[in-house]
């Protein structure tokens, strides 16, 4: 299990990032204007805020690289012998730099800025603190450009006089050459370090992107991807073999063609995160997506509303019992309330067993099968095997076909509560799907929970959102008094990593069996009758709710439309 902290300096530089533009503006080298202007123009463009920067002739490549200095943060430069300040370059032996791999930038106060190959290399970091009494801050460069750039500053690498002076103790120094160390030690680190960055950082997902020159590795937090460090090809593949180890990859995935998934925990600050793993090769070596989540903080996101609509479902699933179907389109947030539905009940009391293909995160106290491992070849043989287990609620999470539909409302009438999932647009067209599968509606009628349909909608940010008008062509599904309201659209701050939007937030359209709604079944009603039953019940749709939430300032028409 990878602990956090590498080391406590990297951690500390990370909690005291800050964005680019503004470390920009604090160095009083560009205005907020001018800022606004390059997002601008970085937007349409497509190119790194930096790169807009300096086409637009606003900065130079050096003023960005010294005001990054003066970010507590690792930072990836390109590093070049114009960027470095000689008289600091001789601060160190030429020894000490090719050793570690470190050239010195500059120098303000007290402040010393090294580029490295290997940054989660904190031995020389440290020396050089104790030596000059300084606090260095590290970006880092590609092993190209540090030979590049050495060779200008201190000369030809391989004809160095040996200078003892400066040295720091060396015996395990082969083992970090290139940040390839002999064992695990090395791909740890780097795991341990960019799980680190991303678990503080509350990103959701990492992408390590391999490419002919090196391994991208990139975060995605509140959906915006940021490039984050870079690490050599040959790294990359003994940081996969440990992501694999870690991930509980079979030798028989292993030898499967295509995606492998897997999934692991980390514990970091008592927070429990769970991360699904998913390999894929590419024409440059294997591409690696982290899905990170921690349950905690994505019920706490969820907001009171989520969590309100998801608990009526708590309470109606463990009055009715039954089939609870909860239906959406693809990332509609479905395994979080399935996860958070399993979670409220007693596990003392109760067996839970889930079935998933594959396993998202790790429930406490819960079976959880997984869908193409020890012998589970389908979703039915995994029921198969959860009901023999002897549970008091299973979840599948996907629900296909005649068959299974059918196992599914034997199991719920054999007293057992079952969870499950289908994509479907609403609550009414989930019902007509069921009775599409052919399964005999006496059977789906009495087996029946509900069904609940639900969409993620993403919340303006309140700091930052600007007022605009409602879209003409959605005047006529607005009421007429409703017409005049003012409503908002994104903009982008600081606090909001410039998406406009502040997290998300659950919406559920619910509707619960009940005696009329059985018989609808039995009479394979259409889908305007449950729809309007729907209505009659005084159940918002979905797109009512969210209309509500545009003109409640609380999300834009975009996201309307989005979704809808
Ligand atoms: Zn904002």
């Amino acid at each position: 299990m990878p602990k956090l902290a590498p080391s406590g300096k990297l951690l500390l530089m990370t909690t005291q990032k800050k964005r680019l533009g503004d470390i920009l503006i604090d160095c009083n080298l560009i205005t907020e204007e001018q800022l606004k202007e390059a997002l601008g123009f970085q937007r349409d463009r497509g190119m790194k805020l930096g790169e807009a920067l300096t086409e637009l002739g606003l900065v130079t490549e050096d003023d960005i690289i010294w005001a990054l200095g003066n970010q507590l943060n690792i930072s990836f430069i390109h590093l070049n012998p114009d960027i470095v300040d000689t008289e600091v370059s001789r601060m160190i032996t030429p020894e000490f730099a090719r050793d570690h791999k470190l050239i010195p930038l500059y120098k303000a106060g007290n402040q010393l800025s090294v580029c490295m190959v290997d940054p989660l290399d904190s031995r020389p970091v440290e020396f050089l603190e104790g030596k000059f009494g300084v606090i260095v801050s590290v970006s880092i460069c590609t092993a190209f450009d540090f030979e590049q750039t050495y060779s200008a500053v201190y000369g030809p690498l391989d004809v160095q006089e040996k200078v003892a002076d400066g040295e720091i103790d060396n015996t395990e120094k082969q083992n970090f050459e290139r940040g390839i160390p002999k064992g695990m030690e090395g791909p740890e680190k780097v795991i341990n370090y960019i799980l680190g960055q991303a678990i503080i950082n509350k990103v959701n997902r990492i992408h390590f992107e391999p490419s002919e020159k090196g391994v991208l590795i990139r975060f995605r937090s509140n959906d915006v991807l940021s490039r984050k460090i870079e690490i050599p090809i040959k790294v990359h593949h003994e940081v996969i073999s440990r992501l694999k180890k870690l991930s509980q990859i079979s030798e028989r995935d292993l030898s499967r063609e295509g995606i492998i998934v897997g999934h692991f925990r980390v514990t970091v600050s008592n927070r429990q995160v769970n991360i699904q793993s998913i390999f894929y090769p590419t024409v440059n070596g294997e591409m690696v997506i982290l899905k990170l989540s921690d349950f905690g903080s994505i019920v706490e996101q969820l907001g009171r509303a989520g969590k309100s609509a998801i608990e009526e479902l708590i309470t109606a699933v463990k009055t009715t019992h039954g089939v609870l179907y909860i239906t959406g389109p693809r990332e509609s947030g479905r395994t979080t309330t399935h996860y958070c539905i399993i979670s409220s009940y007693d596990a003392e009391t109760k067996k839970m067993v889930t079935i998933e293909e594959p396993v998202v995160a790790a429930l406490p106290k819960t079976t959880q099968i997984q869908i193409g491992s020890s012998g589970i070849d389908n979703a039915r043989s995994g029921l198969n095997l959860a009901l023999m287990l002897d549970p008091d609620v299973i979840y599948l999470d996907h629900l296909s076909g005649k068959d299974l539909t059918q196992e599914v409302a034997f199991a719920a009438l054999g007293g057992k509560t079952v969870l499950t999932s289908f994509l479907a647009y609403d609550a009414s067209s989930s019902l007509v799907k069921l009775l599409e599968t052919d399964v005999d509606p006496v059977l789906l009628a009495s087996s029946l929970c509900g069904v609940a349909n639900q969409r993620l909608v993403r919340v303006l940010c309140p700091k930052c959102r600007q007022p605009a008008e409602i879209p003409t062509e959605m005047l006529d599904l607005i009421n007429e008094e409703d017409k005049s309201r003012q409503i908002f659209k994104p903009r982008g701050c600081e606090g909001c990593n410039n998406t406009g939007y502040a997290g998300k937030t659950l919406i559920i359209e619910f509707l619960p069996a009940n005696a009329t709604l059985r018989q609808m079944i039995i009479n394979r009603q259409t889908y305007q009758d449950f729809r309007s039953f729907s209505r009659k019940q005084g159940i918002k749709s979905l797109e009512e709710k969210t209309l509500d939430m545009m003109l409640n300032g609380e999300t834009s028409a975009d996201e309307f439309m989005r979704l809808f």
